[in-house]
């Protein structure tokens, strides 16, 4: 990492990476962790810095929630270069990008449900994902036309190792085709489905380092297939970060309401208390102290960042209600 950069978004800057929370709801402080380390780490480099809205889930995603993530952020001292984009407002790349792999004959059709898949497919893989065989792809050739209607579309997932050279975790060795099978691509509600709307918003905003919680390691597998399968010259680098735990040691998420960033600012939880726990959880203090965004990206330095990785690969991390306290504590 280079020095820190009092600029944000130097011209001529080489690199870029991107905040993309899911605007669904309420930030909770394992997605600020992941933000306020992907922005820091690009802060100090001089990166260029986007914030994307992923709101293609029509069903979960509001533009309120894309204004309200935008207030959290700017509360707690994170920035962003450039208008922040909202994927569901750009759905041509995505009509493009469906229709390179369709004239690659990679993409079809199926409306088999979830349940049928798994019937056919046998005993779902673990982690209750269902695993799309090759012998469910359908032999109609009308289905290997890609038409944007609201069927699910699957891409076809070649057999064989993929790895993942991840800049924090080292190297990981995934298997999509025996992970997920033909995994889904577009969506019933006529939208890209996550993976291909990250890999071609990644490409066209020209994001080099992708900074994002370690829950995503096995999507980056999937996301290179992509990227190869759409000829993408260039693939970002991959940086997935450790992720924050509940008390009983399952993943923080937003079922748990009262980690949400509005809901401790209505509690008069000042920003530079969140900081200064993550400053502590990144092992900057051993007990917590206020501190600004800016401050922490001044003592994220790689060292620090590798030695956090490496502690918690042992010890999770958990946000305990001593940490709680402390956020409250007037
Ligand atoms: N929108 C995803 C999330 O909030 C992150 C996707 C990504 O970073 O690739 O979990």
């Amino acid at each position: 990492m280079a020095d820190a950069q009092a600029n944000p978004g130097i011209p001529g800057s080489t690199r870029t990476t991107r905040l993309a929370p899911s605007p669904t709801g309420d930030l909770h402080l394992g997605n600020v962790r992941s933000l306020l380390l992907a922005w820091a780490i690009g802060r100090r480099a001089g990166w260029r810095v986007l914030l994307r809205h992923e709101d293609l889930d029509a069903s979960r995603a509001s533009g309120d929630a894309c204004d309200a993530i935008e207030d959290s952020l700017r509360w707690l001292g994170i920035d962003w270069d450039e208008d922040a984009t909202r994927q569901s407002e750009h759905l041509d790349p995505y009509h493009d990008a469906m229709r390179r792999l369709e004239s690659r004959r990679l993409v079809f059709s199926s409306s088999l449900s979830r349940r049928a898949v798994r019937e056919a497919a046998g005993a779902p893989h673990g982690g209750g994902e269902v695993r799309f065989p090759a012998e469910l792809r359908p032999d109609d050739e009308r289905a290997w036309r890609f038409d944007g209607s609201d069927t699910n579309f699957r891409a076809i997932t070649r057999p064989g190792p993929e790895i993942v050279e991840d800049e924090l975790l080292g190297t990981h060795r995934f298997d999509p085709s025996s992970e997920v099978g033909d995994q889904i691509v577009w969506t019933k509600a006529g939208r890209p489905a996550y993976q291909l709307a990250v890999v071609v918003d990644d490409h066209r905003q020209g994001v080099t380092d992708v900074i994002r919680g370690a829950d995503l390691l096995p999507s980056a597998a999937r996301q290179q297939r992509l990227h190869a399968d759409l000829r993408f010259e260039t693939r970002p680098r991959w940086w997935h970060l450790p992720i924050v735990h509940d008390e009983s040691g399952r993943r923080l998420a937003k079922r748990d309401g009262d980690t949400g960033v509005e809901a401790l600012r209505a509690a008069g939880v000042r920003p530079d208390r969140i900081i200064g726990l993550m400053g502590r959880w990144s092992g900057m203090s051993g007990t917590p102290r206020s501190i600004t965004a800016a401050a922490f990206a001044d003592l994220l330095d790689e060292d620090a960042l590798r030695r956090m990785v490496s502690r918690e690969a042992t010890e999770p991390l958990r946000f305990t209600k001593e940490d709680r306290r402390w956020l409250l504590e007037p």
